[in-house]
């Protein structure tokens, strides 16, 4: 069965280390997702569990074998390319019919596989239609089945929905998931967006700079991040650079640039500590006391306002509130923000300064 595991993988081109030393282990069934901001190494991190690469360093397992020297057609893999690679010179249905042609199986076979996968993705009345001829959302999902006509148990996709308009990206991401489950079969995907990551994956590898950053569930990297980088990759969130002022196993005190102070559940840190407390926008309240700050903007995003302050301690905040209370704000105006203590997460202070820990370069 298509367990994958990475060990101390790297890949140099000449001074570019394209892939750092990454151990991973992607069990038997999982939908792994490779999250990261362009550049960081996903592709190539994907083409060496394809094979299409060597790692210049470390080890690919799949299924418990040492894939060094094995092509990638003797993988047992379907690949989704990041850029749509239809032959266009042929059908649908003998683009999703190629595996099984080039194993040489019967016509009847080759015909009931191509149904079968183009069942799955709903587009059997498209079957004898070429590439050419279908919006890109449905050349994706043709290069889907085709990947899945493999009927490999492992499936690798390299920005299978990039390409793709916000709303067909949204409902795509849905049927990937769903399908893939179905069918019982172990997903890498590679991704640059991480709400697609978020919504796909049993668990998120995130990358930065040919290393992996952090691994976890949606709800562990969202709710519990370990570091500066994923709690600003993975959703949005608010920083506060301070100092811990006093420390308590109930709530600590941190105090800000401008010596206001802010209640924490869970500092870590002993007193004296500089450190940054990150609060995502969701847990930032307006309030009759806390946090003195100035509205510089007001946006409105459908289900909620975003507005964005800047508080006297220098620390730019950004909160959402229902629709319903949008009027009661204006530019320019002052206000009082609370946070919420137990969604507080305290990082230590990075001595490259904050710009330089969440960037993406
Ligand atoms: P991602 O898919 O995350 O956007 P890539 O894996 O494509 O990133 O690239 C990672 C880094 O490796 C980039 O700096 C890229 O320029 C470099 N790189 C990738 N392939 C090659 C190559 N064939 N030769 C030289 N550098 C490469
Ligand atoms: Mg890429």
């Amino acid at each position: 069965m298509p367990e994958v595991v990475l060990r101390g993988v790297s890949k140099k081109y000449g001074k570019v280390v394209a892939v750092d030393d990454i151990s991973l282990t992607i069990k038997d069934g999982e939908y792994v997702t490779i999250l990261g901001p362009s550049g960081c190494g996903k592709t190539t991190l994907i083409r060496m569990i394809a094979g299409i690469i060597q790692p210049t360093e470390g080890q690919v397992f799949i299924g418990g074998k040492d894939m060094k020297g094995v092509e990638i057609e003797d993988r047992d893999l379907g690949y989704v390319f990041q850029n749509i690679a239809l032959f266009p010179n042929l059908n649908v249905a003998d683009n999703v019919a190629y595996s099984p042609r080039v194993k040489d199986r019967p016509a009847e076979e080759q015909a009931a596989t191509a149904k079968k996968y183009l069942e799955l993705v709903k587009l059997l009345d498209r079957m004898s239609m070429l590439p050419g001829e279908l919006c890109g959302g449905e050349q994706q999902k043709v290069s889907l089945a085709r990947a899945l006509a493999t009927g490999s148990k492992l499936l690798l996709l390299d920005e299978p929905l990039s390409a793709l308009d916000a709303r067909v990206r949204m409902d795509l991401r849905y049927d990937l998931r769903r399908l893939v489950k179905q069918l019982g079969i172990t997903t890498v995907h590679v991704t640059h967006d991480q709400e697609e990551a978020m919504s796909v994956s049993d668990r998120i590898v995130l990358m930065r700079k040919g290393s992996v950053m952090e691994m976890g569930s949606p709800e562990q990297l969202y709710t519990k991040p370990q570091n500066m980088f994923t709690a600003n990759f993975i959703g949005e969130t608010n920083f506060f650079e301070g100092w811990v002022k006093e420390r308590a196993d109930g709530l600590s005190k941190i105090e800000l640039r401008d010596g206001s102070e802010m209640s924490v559940a869970n500092c870590p840190f002993d007193k004296g500590t500089a450190i940054v407390v990150s609060v995502r926008p969701e847990f930032v309240f307006p309030f009759t006391s806390g946090l003195h700050a100035k509205i510089t903007s007001i946006t409105y995003m459908g289900t909620y306002w975003r507005i964005s302050t800047e508080a006297d301690s220098e620390d730019e905040v950004e909160l959402d509130v229902p629709v319903a209370d949008g009027s009661l704000y204006k530019i320019g105006q002052e206000v009082y923000l609370m946070v919420n203590r137990k969604a507080a997460i305290v990082f230590p202070r990075p001595r490259e300064g904050i710009a330089e820990a969440i960037s993406l370069e």
